[in-house]
């Protein structure tokens, strides 16, 4: 599962991935099955991790009220009238999508790559929860259909997914992950660079102990202090914890931490969008992501850095 790097942006993208895989366009459809999550249900706690917020910001469609084709089929109907002629991805997106009972969790994907044009599952989930017998199934169900599964990682600081009352360590991040390459199914991560008590160090270290995994896919974005969370809390009384995010440092940081990012994991995305009106810090006056991206890749090539060009220096 090598993923060779594009030549036009200093970074693989996910985009030019997908077009290797598929030959065409492919738009993820994001999907709430109506899951909970062992972090705010009481299995593991009720408090939640600190940042999660129980505000939905998800597409019109994306709700449990809508059962899992309807939700698709509307989707679909929304994307395809730019582009009539691309493929879909399920993207089981919202809470902890692998936190049933394995024949629960069958028939919803099964129906999701029962509609018409949906070629393939993204399933998201905690590190945490997921297991062999969830495995096989998956291995089982998708056959020929495109099929990856993302563990919410966050960060690889024990201390910190403590602090942030994540609810799992970056060891069973890894275990999770050796358990999908065992069973040869695509592996993505998803992590937050900013976190309380976290440096340029711990972020650059992250980017290190991600490259020894055999994933396909990163997502990284900025930590996002959103009201009526706990992390605004934390902001609140101790501000001194909180690296400096402004967007110009954030950038500066993307361009080292891609430099030590292995060049064969395939990144997604470096930023996330809240509504302007949930945000407390960092305040980017409503930037997209295509400016950061615009911005991060003028940068990279000012500094004629590529993805993946310190990593063999690795040493940590
Ligand atoms: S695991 Fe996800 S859904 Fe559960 S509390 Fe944490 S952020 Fe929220």
């Amino acid at each position: 599962m090598q993923n060779k790097q594009n030549t036009k942006l200093p970074w693989n993208d996910y985009s030019s991935y997908i077009k290797r895989i598929f030959g065409i366009r492919v738009q993820k459809i994001s999907i709430d099955a109506g899951f909970t999550c062992p972090n705010r249900d009481g299995k593991i706690s009720r408090g939640a991790c600190f940042y999660c917020t129980n505000e939905s910001f998800s597409p019109f469609y994306c709700t449990p009220k809508l059962s899992v084709t309807e939700q698709l089929q509307k989707g679909i109907e929304f994307f395809s009238k730019k582009y009539k002629t691309q493929k879909y991805l399920a993207y089981f997106q919202s809470y902890t999508n692998t936190y049933g009972k394995v024949e629960d969790l069958k028939k919803l994907y099964l129906e999701a790559l029962a509609v018409e044009g949906v070629i393939g599952l993204v399933i998201a989930t905690r590190p945490d929860c997921i297991d062999e017998e969830i495995m096989k199934m998956l291995k089982e169900i998708s056959k020929d259909k495109y099929l990856s599964i993302e563990y919410g990682a966050e960060s690889t600081k024990n201390e910190t997914l403590n602090f942030i009352n994540r609810g799992h360590s970056w060891e069973q991040t890894i275990k999770a992950v050796e358990l999908a390459n065992n069973f040869q199914i695509n592996c993505g991560l998803h992590f937050i660079i900013g976190l309380p008590g976290e440096d340029k160090t711990d972020f650059l270290n992250h980017a290190k102990k991600i490259s020894k995994l055999n994933i396909q896919t990163l997502k990284i974005h900025q930590m996002q202090v959103l009201k009526k969370t706990k992390l605004a809390d934390v902001y609140k009384e101790s501000p001194e914890l909180f690296y400096n995010l402004n967007l110009e440092n954030y950038l500066d940081l993307m361009v080292e931490f891609l430099g030590y990012l292995n060049p064969n994991v395939v990144v997604e995305r470096f930023t996330s969008e809240s509504p302007k009106e949930m945000i407390i810090y960092p305040n980017w006056k409503g930037k997209k992501n295509f400016e950061i991206s615009h911005m991060l890749e003028k940068k990279m090539k000012e500094r004629k850095i590529t993805q993946g060009m310190f990593f063999e220096a690795n040493s940590i």
